[in-house]
């Protein structure tokens, strides 16, 4: 049931209805992490009553902070500083945010490099709208010894700038996640096998 002491599961939902996404808020998920800003603002309307935490953890143009800012509650894919700078514009709180680090150096990758990361962190402290609970990071696709090194080397950096969470692990690759201590897991896809098994009656 992807259900861990201590970690925070969000389901990634971008597969997923506000009806499959009822399902699993009756089981029990109150996370929910979607890629996109117009697919959030419009789950979370439809979904308005139920008390759930919202993340953005697809990348966030700086064109659309100004109409999700205040809408999450996490946002994790901070990667640069006039994103930064957007949301120090318009936050009305401080938001909690996770620094996202490419640690694969896959080209296609949004995120910090770690020769930047030092700088970014110093130069994020400046933002009094800007809460960074953490490190984000995908593994790599089909390679566990690359994921495994990649999170063990955020779990690493986490403790090395003393924040307090790390948000990795995916469907294919939580339980490596897990073995390194992950807080935040971002589900997705494995969460079809659930709402199927709910759907024909197999959980209640
Ligand atoms: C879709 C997505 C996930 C979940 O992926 P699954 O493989 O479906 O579990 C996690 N993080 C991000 C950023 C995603 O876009």
């Amino acid at each position: 049931m992807y259900k861990f002491a201590g970690v925070t599961t969000i389901v990634a939902t971008k597969y997923f209805d506000t009806k499959d996404m009822r399902t699993l808020y009756e089981l029990g998920y109150a996370n929910f992490g979607e890629n996109r800003v117009q697919n959030l603002l419009s789950k979370k309307q439809e979904l308005s009553g139920l008390d759930i935490k919202w993340h953005l953890i697809g990348p966030l143009q700086t064109n659309k902070v100004k109409q999700i800012i205040n809408e999450i509650d996490y946002l994790h894919t901070l990667d640069r500083i006039s994103l930064a700078e957007s949301i120090q514009k318009y936050a009305n709180n401080p938001l909690n945010c996770f620094i996202q680090v490419n640690l694969t150096k896959e080209e296609q990758k949004n995120g910090i490099l770690l020769e930047n990361l030092d700088d970014f962190i110093n130069e994020i402290r400046k933002y009094d709208k800007i809460n960074v609970i953490g490190l984000m990071a995908m593994g790599k696709l089909d390679d566990d010894i690359m994921t495994d090194h990649v999170f063990a080397k955020l779990n690493e950096l986490k403790q090395k700038y003393h924040l307090t969470a790390t948000s990795m692990g995916m469907s294919h690759d939580y339980k490596i996640a897990l073995k390194h201590g992950a807080n935040f897991l971002r589900i997705g896809s494995a969460f079809k096998e659930i709402i199927k098994e709910h759907e024909n009656g197999i959980i209640r």
